[in-house]
């Protein structure tokens, strides 16, 4: 059966163009030096709907660095498998804060807020290393199975190139570790990080990756399931709250859709029950977010009136 009933084609392409018209704004994350060689003027979109129809425009096919999306992927394997008895180490509200930021742990006896800042991606980093033999294999595979995709990698370079500069990420895990909420070797939960952080991926297959969160925890195909329907819905009220770090609201004002970006320019966002939607666009604002990803995607909730809202 066709569940789908808007051709999103002709829109993509529209708001792709419209915006190619358009100043482009921001810097790529210099701060990782592999990621700061980019052409910051690619600008790629994909649309994976629930039905099975895909529509892409632009750059959708050069893979780039999945980075802090990895979280979400992260963050539903560990409650995969401990369910509720994860928020005693991590918590659910919105911080307000930058990714990186160190600025509630201490007052906060060193439970991250959410597990999309840094802080708390690196707590369920080190969780991962206790439930999965092999949480690195555990996590590509997990993708390659989403995405349909078996050549999805990381990438060694932006993972050693993010290891030599990683100073505040350093900070972090050392910091969790003297509050109590690391339980591993720090370097060895830092690797893991950076390693999941590294991911090489392209808009067509994070889109479809993500597409479990529209589709109730599992591919279209019903083949593979990670979550079930109550834990899909409760990471996607991560995503809405938290996905974006200081700039969640705005999104959730803007966009109305949960979602969660990357420093490497990407952001993909989910209406349950329908799609997933990435778009990637190297150079961010000043929040860490892709400057063209939020305009494509504000303009695209606009014009289709397709948000959660
Ligand atoms: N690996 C990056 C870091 O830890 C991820 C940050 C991001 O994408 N916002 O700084």
């Amino acid at each position: 059966m066709n569940k789908s009933i808007i051709n999103y084609q002709p829109i993509i392409e529209h708001i792709y163009q419209d915006l190619l018209l358009r100043k482009n704004y921001g810097e790529v994350a210099s701060y990782i030096p592999e990621l700061a060689g980019i052409d910051d003027e690619q600008f790629g979109i994909c649309l994976a709907h629930v039905s099975g129809e895909i529509y892409c425009a632009g750059d959708w096919e050069p893979q780039f660095s999945l980075q802090s999306i990895v979280k979400v992927l992260l963050l539903s394997m560990a409650y995969a498998r401990l369910g509720g008895q994860l928020w005693q180490r991590v918590g659910v509200e919105p911080s307000g804060t930058p990714f990186n930021s160190l600025g509630t742990l201490e007052h906060d006896d060193g439970i991250p807020r959410n597990p999309f800042s840094n802080a708390g991606a690196i707590v369920i980093s080190d969780i991962l290393i206790d439930l999965y033999e092999n949480p690195r294999q555990a996590l590509l595979e997990m993708i390659r199975a989403f995405a349909g995709d078996e050549s999805i990698q990381f990438d060694k370079k932006v993972a050693e190139s993010e290891k030599n500069e990683g100073h505040r990420n350093v900070a972090l895990v050392n910091f969790l570790k003297s509050l109590g909420n690391i339980h591993n070797d720090v370097d060895e939960v830092l690797d893991l990080y950076f390693d999941c952080c590294s991911v090489s991926i392209n808009c067509q297959q994070l889109a479809k990756t993500f597409l479990l969160f529209a589709n109730n925890g599992q591919t279209i195909d019903q083949q593979h399931r990670l979550l079930n329907r109550s834990q899909t819905k409760r990471i996607n009220a991560i995503m809405l709250t938290c996905g974006f770090y200081d700039e969640a609201g705005d999104f959730a004002y803007k966009v109305g859709l949960p979602g969660k970006s990357g420093v490497g320019g990407g952001i993909v966002a989910v209406l349950p029950n329908e799609f997933s939607i990435a778009v990637w666009s190297p150079r961010l604002n000043e929040k860490g977010n892709s400057y063209r990803g939020l305009k494509f995607l504000e303009q695209f909730t606009t014009d289709t009136g397709q948000s959660i809202f």
